[in-house]
């Protein structure tokens, strides 16, 4: 784990508050100087069991997606934006009168992606990726808040990035010094339920690939 032993008990926002006994946020995995950073959303119940990013199905999938364009994930560096699951607790009573509780996953808030950023920050600054693929809107927000995924997926920016800096009380961002080359994709996920966008995505990931060897980023071809 790149990050330090305290982040492991972080309680900054209420997702930390509720993940359950035992668990701890969840860490980006990879090659410490991995050329490509993989940004997600936030962990799911797999993911905050194992302690890991984008494993059980997520992390299948998104391993199958990027195997389909030759793209080795092993060689990247894989994170989310906020690191505890964020879920909403359902109540429903049933005819026998017994209570059932349900939690489903829901968008981590504001709140958590600013108290989670000086996390995602430092891991940038460790990391130093020379490109940054977003999955999903969350990320992309996250680090450039005027760009809109609908109209600039599977396109290859290159812009500074929002930055909150280390320092835990650190709430405002800034924008980076260096420019980062960004490449924005819909979250894996989001193919599932929205089949219209299975072509589109597909389109985008091979253009992923015509950027990583423009930029020569060699490491994870396969
Ligand atoms: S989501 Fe991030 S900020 Fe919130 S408790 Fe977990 S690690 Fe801390």
């Amino acid at each position: 784990m790149l990050l330090p032993e305290k982040f492991l008990t972080c309680v900054r926002c209420e997702d930390g508050l509720k993940r359950e006994e035992g668990q701890t946020p969840v860490p980006g995995e990879g090659i410490p100087n991995a050329e490509v950073m993989l940004i997600g959303e936030s962990p799911g119940t797999e993911e905050m069991k194992n302690a890991r990013p984008f494993v059980g199905k997520a992390g299948e999938n998104l391993n199958g997606f990027l195997e389909s364009v030759g793209l080795n994930r092993n060689n990247m560096y894989v994170v989310n934006t906020t690191r505890c699951r964020p879920y909403k607790v359902t109540e429903k009573i049933l005819k026998n009168g017994n209570k059932r509780i349900t939690k489903s996953n829901k968008p981590p808030s504001q709140h958590a992606i600013r108290s989670c950023a000086t996390w995602l920050d430092m891991e940038i600054d460790l990391v130093n990726p020379t490109l940054i693929v977003t999955l999903g809107s969350t990320p992309l927000k996250r680090l450039i808040p005027e760009y809109s995924i609908s109209k600039v997926h599977g396109t290859l920016l290159t812009v500074p990035i929002q930055h909150a800096g280390v320092k835990e009380e650190s709430r405002e961002f800034t924008l980076s010094e260096r420019e980062f080359y960004i490449f924005p994709l819909y979250h894996p996920a989001a193919i599932i339920y929205r089949h219209e966008l299975q072509e589109v995505f597909e389109e985008d990931l091979k253009r992923l690939r015509q950027a990583i060897e423009k930029l020569q980023l060699n490491s994870v071809l396969m």
